[in-house]
């Protein structure tokens, strides 16, 4: 479907869960979030038949996320389901890659493409402070498993951090020698008020052109990363600066949250719900929400936070 700027909307990314085994603290608060009851969440049976609903009005592509998806029980189903939607031509997910070890080679047989993986630091106790609680040995046992399982594409996605992880773009920019695996720098979103990180710690994707001079860049690939790549490396190299350089003018997403709310837009407030409601129905608040997508985010910076009204694991990133 084509929304009133003229953007063609195919990718549809579907948090599963709020709930996530981490604390990242850009992401989600310490004591975790209020558990909201199964009831206003929706079924496993209700997320297909919004993905076919979607997959109707022309969504091809589907990104899993959360919250944590791994944690969810019923994941290996859901993904099963997803992929046998009509019309859907990928099924990709995004995760910490904690829980990797153990479901990396069964979400491949489930007919999961491509992973996305979140790992902001390759040391161990940053590792431990960032998550307030993960364990930086099963985020690495978890890549590795997703490289022997061999899905067609991964990314490991990276959110810079001033005075937290600056200092490391070059080490986890390696991580393109050492995998065939992309790796792309985030700028951290000014997301959620109780968040730890104020204007400071923001630091624009050209901070990393300028610490990897050798960087060599590559033709665009439509998708929102701007892509490079280092010398001898196997995987490349994205930057992606919702802040400083957005690109809602090439948007072609919408968001579904776990509690049944569509989001046409990261950034902003209007949701449609779909909860409780028949695919036909889901379909007509799909395609309303995609004609009221807006143009562009709005004001956001490193000092006008995003005007989302929830926090990132409740919408899945
Ligand atoms: N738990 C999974 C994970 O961490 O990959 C999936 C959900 S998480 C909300 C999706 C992505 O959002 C992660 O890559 C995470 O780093 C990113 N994210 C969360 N909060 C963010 C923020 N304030 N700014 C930029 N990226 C953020
Ligand atoms: Fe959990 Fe992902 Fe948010 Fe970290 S970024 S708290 S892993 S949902």
């Amino acid at each position: 479907m084509i929304d009133s700027y003229g953007r063609t909307i195919t990718y549809l990314r579907l948090s599963v869960t709020e709930l996530c085994n981490l604390r990242c603290r850009y992401c989600m608060p310490e004591d975790g979030i209020c558990k909201k009851s199964h009831e206003q969440m929706l079924t496993e049976e209700e997320m297909i038949c919004a993905v076919r609903a979607a997959a109707g009005l022309g969504i091809r592509k589907l990104r899993i996320t959360g919250g944590e998806p791994l944690v969810k029980k019923n994941i290996l189903s859901l993904c099963r389901k997803a992929v046998q939607v009509p019309g859907i031509t990928e099924v990709c997910l995004t995760t910490n890659a904690t829980l990797l070890p153990e479901l990396a080679a069964p979400l491949k047989e489930a007919g999961v493409k491509r992973i996305n993986i979140s790992l902001d630091t390759l040391n161990e106790e940053k590792y431990r402070y960032i998550t307030r609680r993960g364990d930086l040995s099963q985020a690495l046992s978890g890549i590795e498993a997703a490289v022997s399982a061999g899905f067609d594409k991964i990314k490991i996605n990276a959110v810079l951090i001033g005075g937290f992880n600056e200092e490391e773009i070059p080490a986890l920019a390696e991580l393109t020698r050492k995998y065939s695996a992309d790796v792309r720098f985030i700028e951290l979103m000014p997301m959620y008020d109780g968040g730890e990180f104020g204007p400071d710690a923001y630091i624009p994707c050209e901070r990393v052109k300028e610490v990897l001079p050798d960087l060599q860049e590559l033709d665009p690939d439509g998708g929102v990363a701007k892509l490079y790549t280092l010398p001898g490396a196997m995987g490349n190299i994205g930057l992606i600066s919702p802040l400083s350089r957005h690109f809602c003018g090439s948007c072609n997403r919408i968001r579904i949250t776990a509690d049944g709310r569509i989001k046409p837009c990261l950034h902003r407030e209007a949701e449609y719900s779909i909860k409780g409601l028949k695919e036909e129905q889901m379909a007509e608040q799909i395609r309303l929400a995609i004609e009221r997508k807006p143009q562009w985010h709005g004001e956001l910076s490193a000092k006008q936070r995003s005007c989302a009204g929830r926090t990132m694991n409740q919408i899945g990133g």
